[in-house]
């Protein structure tokens, strides 16, 4: 039986801070996804972690005059904080530069070797003479051989599209220095993926991804289209994971990053169940007879988890393959673009202790990139908090609750219902279905939309039945409005709180509701393999309130309501 849901998370590479995009693309979708399941009452682990080793790593830490491990440990502890302000409620979150990470990278890469889907060959890699060292083809420049564009990249010129290898380039230098590249022979580790095509194909074609949104389809067909090729997964480099084979050709090489940080999901499961005290049941979260596993990233990494993660897995004789990848496409910032190098981005850390953190999710899943790119503009995200989320969900659950506070004191007996208030309450009750639906489905714009909807019609409700009006003249009918108005509030509070959690607690609290834990993550201390100590975020909730409508007793205590949200 399936009940149990493996949500995968992008792990954020740890050269840099977060922007608003990888908050929109990834992170923020996968909590409400597993917020929402959480309440359905499905066994859920979100994982993901900083992604740590690679030669942008040690590019960055040396020009910001760090170690690897200083850079890393600077970034992982500020993501930490933007996960523990924003409420990405991780059942853990941690890094790649761990024991039990070194110890399951080495073990997939020597199962891969022992299935015979590794083999060794000699390419040319890039060499930088001024730097002494290979380079990653994008840190490659040069003139595109076909247009003659003169600043086309190692693996694909910007100007005509066409993908290129860098010794296709004319006069290449690298990025960091302009300094002249000369290609050198080196040997590495390839991935046979010709050899894992029949069984992805198998996968691919033989089960029904009908339910797989377009943008993930198509980066994947446009993949296997071109035919599949090894790919090398080791590097020139000194920082990263130890390649596993007694060789010296392979001392001073390492594990490509690419293919370390893919393998977190797996590594990160186990070291979930070792905090647990459980240390077998990371099984569970790979048996594909229980487990269901989803995977929120953003576009520019489909195929890393449509091809090559599933080709890893069924090389490593794993058959739990990704059942759905959510991809997102781009959030831009004022219209154009985010970029770490050009340093246009909306920092997560210039707007998480600056606006209310609800207000940001809002305004963040509202505007999703599902489907098409959407843009973060200042005005609008002033217009959309100040017109939808205050205007009108904070306004509906200020009325109802300041009303029904002052004149009872608690949630009123109701009287005798009429078709309004049956109607509405219908309609909430229904939305239980409808909403979990779309998120079921990964569509949490719509999700969402459907959820302001109710909002919206129960506002109508308030604004025609006159609550204000009645319970001076007709203290029984106020009382059932009251009654039937605090209901719809009370399930919309559910229905909105995986969008929106932290207001909806305190909504909680002031319908009268004792408020436990629910998804809460916080700082756990643990050892880095230097010996430095370093905080991971695991869940601390106690995941006891339901997706489900909940009655709410006449008699309750209400607590003195407050806004729940400020006007920008
Ligand atoms: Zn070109």
């Amino acid at each position: 039986m399936i009940d149990h849901i493996l949500v995968g998370v992008a792990w954020p590479y740890a050269n840099g801070p977060l922007h608003v995009g990888h908050l929109a693309g990834a992170y923020l979708p996968a909590d409400i996804f597993t917020r929402y399941q959480r309440l359905k009452g499905r066994k859920v682990l979100m994982v993901s972690g900083s992604d740590c080793h690679g030669t942008p790593i040690t590019l960055q830490a040396g020009r910001e005059g760090l170690t690897p491990q200083q850079l890393i440990r600077k970034n992982h502890e500020a993501f930490l904080k933007t996960f523990l302000t924003l409420g990405i409620s991780f059942d853990l979150f941690t890094q790649t530069f761990t024991d039990n990470h070194y110890a399951t990278t080495r073990e997939f890469f020597l199962t891969l070797l022992k299935n015979g889907y590794l083999y060794k060959d000699r390419t040319t890699g890039s060499y930088s003479e001024s730097l002494s060292r290979f380079l990653p083809d994008r840190f490659i420049e040069g003139t595109c051989p076909h247009c003659g564009f003169t600043r086309a990249r190692g693996d694909q010129c910007d100007n005509c599209g066409r993908l290129l290898e860098p010794t296709e380039l004319i006069e290449p230098h690298s990025t960091i220095d302009g300094g002249t590249i000369t290609f050198r022979d080196t040997e590495h580790f390839v991935l046979d993926l010709a050899k894992l095509e029949p069984s992805l194909r198998q996968w691919l074609d033989g089960t029904d991804h009908s339910y797989w949104r377009a943008n993930t389809l198509l980066a994947t067909q446009n993949w296997l289209r071109e035919g599949l090729h090894g790919r090398a997964i080791t590097r020139d480099l000194e920082w990263g994971v130890p390649v596993p084979v007694d060789d010296p050709a392979f001392r001073e090489k390492r594990i490509y990053v690419w293919f370390d940080a893919v393998i977190g999901y797996y590594s990160a499961t186990k070291e979930w169940a070792q905090l647990q005290g459980q240390p077998e049941r990371w099984r569970e979260w790979w048996d594909i007879q229980k487990t269901r596993s989803y995977y929120f990233i953003g576009k520019d990494n489909i195929p890393f988890h449509t091809i090559i993660w599933p080709a890893i897995l069924l090389g490593s004789g794993i058959q739990s393959l990704p059942y759905d990848v959510p991809a997102n496409e781009f959030l831009n910032y004022e219209g154009e673009k985010m970029s770490t190098s050009r340093n246009w981005a909306l920092w997560a850390h210039d707007i998480e202790d600056r606006y209310d953190p609800d207000a940001i999710r809002y305004y963040l899943a509202a505007n999703a990139p599902e489907g098409r790119d959407t843009s973060w503009y200042a005005a609008d995200f002033v217009r959309r908090n100040n017109d939808e989320l205050v205007a009108t969900w904070g306004n509906l659950a200020n009325r109802v609750l300041t009303i029904a506070h002052r004149h009872f004191g608690r949630v009123p007996q109701p009287a005798a219902f009429q078709a309004a208030d049956t109607e509405l309450l219908g309609a909430a009750r229904e939305a239980f279905d409808t909403v979990g639906a779309s998120i079921d489905r990964v569509e949490l714009k719509a999700a969402l939309q459907q959820v302001m909807g109710l909002a919206t019609r129960a506002n109508q409700y308030v604004t025609a039945q006159e609550p204000w009006r009645l319970v001076k003249e007709n203290p029984e009918r106020a009382a059932t409005v009251l009654y039937v108005s605090l209901q719809v509030v009370d399930h919309l509070s559910a229905l909105f709180s995986p969008f929106l959690p932290f207001s909806c607690a305190r909504l909680r609290a002031y319908l009268g509701y004792s408020i436990g834990k629910e998804s809460e993550s916080r700082l756990v201390q643990t050892t880095d393999p230097d010996g430095e100590a370093r905080n991971i975020l695991v869940n601390s909730g106690d995941h006891k309130s339901r997706w489900e409508p909940r009655d709410l007793s006449p008699g309750q205590v209400l607590s003195e309501p407050q806004p729940l949200f400020a006007k920008l």
